[in-house]
């Protein structure tokens, strides 16, 4: 495991569960105004007055989510949270409290989930977001952590999977790719560094899909972009598994079908030049990566004039009214069927 050496390594068995509990939790401070009670009764009080809740979880689980051969605790913590906060951001929400639950072996000591939950608080903060409970319980085998997060919106702001129409413009925040390209790098050193543990590599050239695979940040300033905008998406999804399943996604809760186009995904260059290294075909790392936690939406074309100088948006494509024909038109011209061959942690052995 990542383990910094000036750290020391106390046995949570010195202290106990509800010790242990009261030491990761004691540094949060609530500040959303709806909550009423946070941690310590037997359930928080929220109050949530004229807007509608919504409420999702996530699980990550060691080996699975994560290798901690490389991921540093502190950004598992914040990463996990991000992972949670981006589909509330996805529904076009205001993500407001989260719960956090981890089973975890005696492997770890005090210190080290006080690491990850270090870097739980550093999200809290960032997101203005309430720790508001949770569960502490062992495992025999990795670490899991499983996060539950509450945010709210309007009712009429609510955004769903299914409401986009035929012509509507499909926008893609942010660029794509970076997070899965970060992985391959990672698990690359990974493996060099098995065969030599003295190596220690320069991944500075890397630096921004490293940033992306550990310490992703979700979309929460999109809401407040598109209601300054006065725009309501027709249909929003985040992408967690890669730009083809989502659209998968959107097309079959919609019933409608998108053209998207290869030159319009907004790609950074130093993810060409690593797919390049890579031999991987930036757009493949594009559609069949996953983990950008970008959010991807469609817009009534009318709305198009409103956000076409903003620099966080490209439209990448439309929705036709066919049924069950995504299609990419690469490049060159070729008409390319969509398949949804999101990153599956189910199928990938890691
Ligand atoms: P209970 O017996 O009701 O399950 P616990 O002893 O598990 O209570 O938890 C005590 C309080 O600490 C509760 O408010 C619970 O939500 C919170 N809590 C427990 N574990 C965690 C955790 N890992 N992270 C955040 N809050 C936690
Ligand atoms: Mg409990």
């Amino acid at each position: 495991m990542f383990q910094d050496k000036n750290i020391p390594n106390t046995p949570i068995s010195d202290i106990g569960e509800f010790e242990l509990i009261k030491k990761i939790t004691q540094p949060f401070k609530i500040d959303q105004k709806n909550t009423i009670v946070g941690i310590g009764d037997d359930c928080s009080v929220l109050e949530f007055k004229n807007n509608q809740i919504l409420v999702s979880s996530d699980t990550l689980v060691e080996g699975v989510h994560f290798d901690l051969g490389y991921v540093p605790l502190k950004h598992l913590g914040y990463k996990s949270v991000m992972v949670n906060l981006s589909d509330i951001y996805a529904m076009n929400g205001v993500a407001s409290q989260i719960l956090v639950s981890i089973a975890i072996s005696n492997r770890f000591s005090i210190e080290s989930i006080q690491e990850i939950y270090n870097g739980i608080k550093t999200a809290c903060e960032n997101y203005k977001i309430d720790l508001i409970g949770g569960d502490t319980t062992s495992s025999t085998s990795g670490l899991i952590i499983s996060i539950t997060v509450i945010g709210h919106a309007k009712k009429n702001q609510i955004t769903l999977r299914n409401g986009a129409k035929p012509n509507d413009l499909l926008i893609v925040t942010g660029d794509l790719g970076a997070a899965y390209m970060g992985l391959q790098v990672l698990e690359r050193e990974k493996a060099v560094f098995k065969v030599n543990p003295q190596s220690q590599p320069d991944l500075s050239q890397y630096s921004y899909c490293i940033g992306r695979q550990l310490k992703p940040e979700a979309r929460k300033d999109i809401s407040s972009v598109l209601s300054d905008s006065k725009i309501i998406p027709t249909s929003m999804i985040d992408i967690s598994d890669g730009l083809s399943s989502e659209i998968i996604h959107l097309s079959n809760a919609s019933k409608v079908s998108f053209i998207l186009y290869e030159d319009k995904i907004p790609i950074d260059s130093e993810v060409i030049k690593t797919c390049e290294e890579f031999k991987i075909n930036s757009s493949i790392a594009a559609l069949n990566g996953g983990e950008d936690y970008e959010l991807l939406f469609t817009i009534n074309q009318k709305d198009f004039k409103k956000i076409k100088n903003n620099p966080s948006f490209s439209v990448i494509g439309h929705a036709t009214n066919d049924i069950n024909e995504n299609y990419m038109i690469s490049g060159l011209g070729e008409k390319i069927k969509l398949e949804a061959q999101g990153w599956n942690s189910t199928k990938k052995s890691n």
